[in-house]
């Protein structure tokens, strides 16, 4: 066999790729961990809309309003708040002050 031969695999979400190494990484997976795109997805469905209602949709744009702010959306509530903070923490940015 080959060294060099690509194999079928399938990561534990179902997606199927081929890889020539051993490395375990699914290309999938990996895309949807990017924190910038994903943070929406941490949310629960009305917490996502009120940020998608009031315009934001990247860590960028949630940089820009305080958690008081945020909070004042009609939809979000306390829990959703720390997932919020570490996903700016991830990406190098924190709510306004
Ligand atoms: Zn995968």
């Amino acid at each position: 066999m080959a060294p060099s031969e690509k194999y079928l695999r399938t990561c534990n979400k179902g997606h199927n790729y081929y890889k020539s190494s051993d490395c375990p990484t699914c290309p999938t997976c990996e895309q949807e961990r990017k924190p910038s795109q994903g943070f929406l997805s941490l949310l629960s469905a009305p917490a996502r809309r009120a940020l998608e209602n009031n315009g934001i949709t990247s860590l960028q744009q949630l940089s820009k309003y305080s958690e008081k702010e945020i909070l004042q959306f009609h939809g979000m509530g306390p829990a959703s708040l720390p997932k919020l903070r570490s996903a700016l923490q991830e990406s190098g940015l924190s709510f306004r002050r």
